[in-house]
């Protein structure tokens, strides 16, 4: 579209809300779709949290926020990072933003001069690549594959980098591959980061709570990775709040002043009902939202189990977040249902129009050769979705 600019034209379109509305298309036309595409927990936030937000409303919270955020958010936000985290963040270093997805956005906006590389270990959150050409940087993916748990190794990373290496940005627990980094591999990474001292980490934690291995690592634990790692969370995952829209970052203290600024420009500030509900859900203990997490777990077994009952199904055991990655290589080259499979979107698009049961491409996420299935699905839907996958490709 000549009439916009190149900014907008050279963006992908999300393409996890792309199937999204494709399945909601195929469903007003009658059909009985199931929705794996999402990456949105089927459940109600919270009580004790939707209370709060309308205690909120009853208060007369009305107002602009400040930029970054109520100062007892921030409180809250600072004493989750130390007790879940063992964090020590001030003020100066938080700043609330509309969802991770926006602190990500402020982050590349104002750490990136145009041609600045940010490395991407694949696969990666959809919207990282397109966040980083936005703000005129070039992604550089590091791939990854099935083999190695879907984890880049120190000698890959290293390999990567080049004089142009501003950042890398990553999520642990990841979407879509489920890995999750534990201290010593961090740890590993750091030891080649530290030679590069300029290099800026992004370590996304928005999954942080749905681990089912245990320890959740951060890259700013390290001492000498604090000073130059931005911390990225939000509610949207672990409390069910996706459309609530509040995410945060702890960062250096330049950093989040930047954010600031950016966001004082663009946003004024995240909408103040939320934050409001938001401080009453990071001071109630975890244990308050662990009935979601267990519920993921078994949800996690059920759905790997069937998957293993696949031929051609190559998949890892996830360890956090809720989605499985599997490979279906082995798919490309068919024709299954008078449909030939060149490549995972094909294979993405036969499950949609031939078993209803919409996945994502693993191309979305720089990973060809796989799709994401998300479990955050009630497990008669998993039940259904397999028992349709496994109809089709009989
Ligand atoms: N980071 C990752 C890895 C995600 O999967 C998502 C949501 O899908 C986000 C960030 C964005 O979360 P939010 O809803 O807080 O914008």
């Amino acid at each position: 579209q000549e009439k916009l600019s190149n900014r907008i034209n050279a963006m992908a379109t999300s393409q996890t809300l792309a199937m999204a509305a494709k399945a909601r298309e195929l469903k007003a036309e009658g059909k009985d779709i199931i929705g794996l595409s999402l990456g949105e927990p089927d459940f109600n936030t919270p009580d004790f949290i939707k209370d709060a937000a309308i205690q909120a409303i009853n208060d007369n919270y009305n107002s602009y926020t400040p930029v970054d955020g109520y100062v007892e958010l921030k409180d809250a936000i600072i004493s989750k990072f130390k007790r879940d985290n063992d964090l020590t963040y001030d003020r100066s270093q938080i700043v609330v933003s509309t969802g991770a997805k926006q602190s990500l956005a402020n982050v590349a906006m104002v750490v990136l001069n145009p041609g600045d590389e940010v490395l991407l270990p694949c696969p990666y959150w959809v919207s990282y690549a397109e966040i980083v050409k936005l703000a005129e940087g070039v992604p550089v993916e590091v791939p990854t594959s099935v083999e190695t748990n879907f984890k880049i190794t120190p000698e890959q990373l290293e390999a990567s980098i080049t004089p142009k290496t501003k950042m890398i940005w990553y999520s642990s627990p990841c979407n879509p591959s489920g890995m999750v980094y534990s201290k010593e591999e961090l740890r590993a990474l750091a030891d080649v980061l530290k030679k590069y001292p300029d290099i800026v980490v992004v370590s996304d934690e928005i999954y942080e709570h749905i681990n089912f291995v245990g320890d959740h690592a951060s890259m700013a634990q390290f001492e000498d990775m604090y000073d130059r790692t931005v911390t990225v969370n939000g509610v949207s995952k672990a409390f069910a709040m996706t459309g609530w829209r509040i995410g945060y970052i702890g960062a250096p203290a330049y950093i989040a002043r930047a954010c600031n600024k950016m966001q004082g420009q663009i946003t004024s500030g995240a909408n103040c009902i939320a934050q409001r509900a938001v401080i009453t859900a990071l001071e109630a203990p975890v244990s308050k939202i662990s009935h979601m997490i267990d519920t993921f777990k078994s949800r996690r077994k059920l759905i790997i189990d069937h998957l293993n009952e696949i031929d051609g199904f190559v998949t890892t055991e996830p360890q956090g977040a809720f989605y499985v990655f599997p490979n279906i290589s082995a798919f490309f080259g068919k024709t299954i249902d008078d449909t030939k499979i060149e490549n995972a979107s094909d294979f993405s698009m036969l499950l949609l129009e031939k078993a209803n049961v919409a996945t994502v491409t693993g191309e979305a996420f720089g990973n060809p050769d796989c799709i994401r299935i998300s479990y955050a699905a009630s497990e008669s839907q998993i039940e259904e979705a397999i028992k349709r996958i496994k109809e089709v490709l009989s």
